[in-house]
């Protein structure tokens, strides 16, 4: 048994082809969809879907792209998801994807109305006490931003949801998951180009984990480049269970501490590369510079050959200068100008006072 959590029937490409949908969703084990509704104009065509067929339902809600049309009040939004097998609210959210293309090369700033319009969604998902269908786009920090600061924070009186089609990284993933929301996955996973969302997939707890067809867009491998439909929603699930294969051996439920671990061990090991990589690269340099990096740099500056061709280092970056870096440590070498230590040279050697010898100078 599979659900296409998130699918848009109503779609020209999708509505003319509905009894031929059923059958090959019947034939693929899909027995359950959720249809998602777009614009409030497009609303009763969704809804007659879910009125239609047992195992359709549907949400009420406008998505963040779609200008031009009806603008939801939450009002208009709870009258609807007030009717029969109206389920969620949605979709609804963000999308700050491509503003140069898509929007005209207006700013983030002048999307505003979006985010009135996500707001009044989940104003309208706390009064019905349904959960939010969450479309967010290149515009993740926003979109948790503004969910926190309508109250939504996992506890009972929050109205919870899905981040649907979900493309974001692992960070968002379980700030989503604090919230208290599911996260789906459409065809993208099955996207050779898309490891890193595999791995996002790999940690996300199989009981807050959702998958979807987003159809008729995204059709997944080896559909892909096709116009989508419910009953390709088991390749987006065979590629979920790959990955929590690789990552829990015999496919074992992840949880959220598990998540939690995963992705801050992921995070302390980071930061210890990145360490690694400074002490190596910190080592190179000194040594390429033998000495004082501001000394010679200074030197350089000063353009004193005598200064220069004292340090070997500084000799070999200036090919050109009219000392040969043979004189590189002289005693002349002892000025306030020239401190790196390889310049100096040895002070007299200890006498050996009888003493067994020292096998490691420091
Ligand atoms: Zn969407
Ligand atoms: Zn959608």
């Amino acid at each position: 048994m599979f659900v296409d959590s998130h699918c848009h029937l109503t779609f020209p490409e999708l509505a003319s082809q509905l009894p031929q949908i059923r059958e090959a969703m019947a034939q693929a084990g899909v027995d359950r969809a959720l249809c998602i509704c777009t614009t409030l104009e497009e609303f009763e065509e969704v809804h007659a879907l879910a009125m239609r067929y047992d195992n359709f339902w549907a949400s009420a809600g406008v998505h963040p792209d779609n200008e031009g049309i009806a603008e939801p009040t939450v009002d208009k939004l709870l009258e609807l998801a007030a009717r029969p097998k109206v389920v969620a609210i949605g979709e609804t959210g963000l999308d700050y994807y491509q503003m140069d293309e898509r929007k005209g090369g207006r700013s983030i700033a002048d999307l505003e109305w979006q985010r009135d319009r996500f707001r009044t969604h989940i104003r309208a998902a706390h009064a019905c006490r349904k959960p939010l269908i969450i479309h967010t786009r290149a515009s993740s920090d926003d979109t948790i931003a503004i969910l926190k600061e309508e109250g939504e924070d996992g506890s009972p009186g929050s109205a919870g949801g899905v981040f649907h089609c979900f493309t974001e990284t692992a960070q968002v993933a379980r700030a989503a998951l604090d919230l208290g929301f599911y996260i789906s996955f459409s065809g993208i996973l099955t996207f050779k180009s898309a490891a890193d969302l595999r791995e996002v997939a790999r940690f996300v707890p199989q009981d807050r984990l959702l998958i979807e067809t987003d159809s008729p867009y995204l059709a997944p491998v080896p559909y892909r480049g096709k116009v989508n439909n419910p009953s390709y929603v088991p390749f987006v699930a065979k590629q979920v269970a790959r990955a929590a294969r690789h990552d829990h051996g015999s496919g074992g439920g992840a949880h959220q501490p598990q998540f939690r671990d995963a992705v801050q061990r992921r995070e302390i090991m980071r930061n210890h590369l990145k360490f690694l990589l400074y002490l190596v690269l910190t080592i190179a340099f000194s040594s390429a510079h033998a000495g004082s990096y501001e000394d010679w740099f200074a030197a350089l500056k000063r353009d004193d050959p005598r200064t220069i061709s004292s340090c070997s280092s500084a000799v070999s970056m200036r090919t050109r200068s009219t000392r040969p870096a043979a004189t590189a440590c002289s005693s002349r070498c002892r000025t306030a100008r020239c401190r790196p230590p390889r310049c100096w040279s040895p002070g007299p050697r200890p006498r050996w006072n009888g003493a067994a010898p020292r096998t490691k100078a420091r």
